[in-house]
């Protein structure tokens, strides 16, 4: 039996025995990606060392309905917002909320997430819904039931009696669902700070942290710590990443023209294999790993 050896490598972390061939296979294998290229924020240090700590939230667990790639999202016709939302201002409101949290998301944490082009479907749809599980659960995300490539974002029609602070932080926390982070129970992990923290009641939507009790225990926007965590999750789940050329300036969220081009770094996992008791060591096999 040959013994078998697996080392998850990058550029530059490779050891002196090994890097000859690791480098030409990561030539190799860079030349034939595909190249995908687009500017990207860093988002702020996460600054809570509970974040990591709390299951939910640890690198390695992602939601269930997690979308790869780039995210681009449509809505339901305005014929059945307005049925539901009983009103075009009601309309208005609600598309201009969902387009802000993406905006959020987007521009803070460097993930894809866009609204499709005027007349075309997203890889997720924006609907309103008055069932009673949509009810009970206000938003929920879930597979296209047409197509398992694609999600349903579903918002309760409740929406009109919520705070400001109520819609808001839901849109937020359902794209967090897309981007790839679980819920976190309205009771776990106390003191962490994240969006992806369940509400308690409908009556904390209904007052958001407007001072009323019960108040809204998330904040309205994606924490750093949930910033960096669906950076993470996006990373993951898209094949190549190289930086752009240029850029520069400060990252400090003042908006038009404040980004910097961050790349992340692509691992492989690298496969040995020897005949001799590990004598001499033969590369097998090299699969790209993620970029983070
Ligand atoms: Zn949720």
């Amino acid at each position: 039996m040959p013994r078998r050896l697996d080392l998850l490598l990058r550029f530059g972390g490779i050891s002196p025995v090994q890097i000859l061939l690791v480098v030409a296979f990561m030539l190799f294998l860079s030349a034939s990606a595909p190249a995908q290229t687009w500017g990207d924020t860093l988002p702020p240090p996460c600054d809570d060392s509970n974040y990591g700590n709390c299951p939910k939230l640890q690198d390695g667990h992602s939601s269930p309905t997690k979308l790869d790639g780039a995210i681009s999202y449509s809505f339901a016709s305005d014929a059945s917002l307005l049925a539901s939302l009983g009103s075009q201002q009601a309309v208005d409101d609600f598309k201009s909320r969902a387009r802000a949290a993406a905006q959020d998301w987007a521009t803070k944490s460097g993930v894809r997430l866009s609204e499709a082009a005027s007349g075309q479907a997203g890889n997720v749809t924006i609907s309103v819904s008055g069932d009673p599980n949509t009810r009970a659960s206000d938003g929920i995300v879930d597979f296209d039931p047409a197509n398992n490539s694609r999600r349903t974002l579903t918002i309760s029609d409740e929406y009109n009696g919520w705070s400001a602070e109520g819609k808001d932080s839901l849109f937020e926390h359902e794209f967090g669902h897309i981007i790839g982070i679980d819920d976190v129970g309205a009771d776990e992990c106390p003191g962490v700070n994240t969006v992806m923290r369940q509400s308690g009641s409908d009556a904390e939507l209904v007052n958001g942290n407007s001072g009323a009790q019960p108040a809204l225990n998330r904040p309205t926007r994606a924490s750093n710590c949930d910033l960096d965590k669906g950076r993470k999750e996006y990373n993951q789940g898209v094949n190549t990443i190289t930086p752009l050329s240029g850029g520069g300036g400060p990252n400090d969220g003042t908006g038009g023209g404040g980004y910097y081009y961050y790349p992340c770094t692509p691992y492989y996992w690298v496969e040995y294999w020897s005949w001799d008791g590990g004598e001499t060591w033969e590369l097998m096999d090299v699969s790209y790993a993620g970029c983070w």
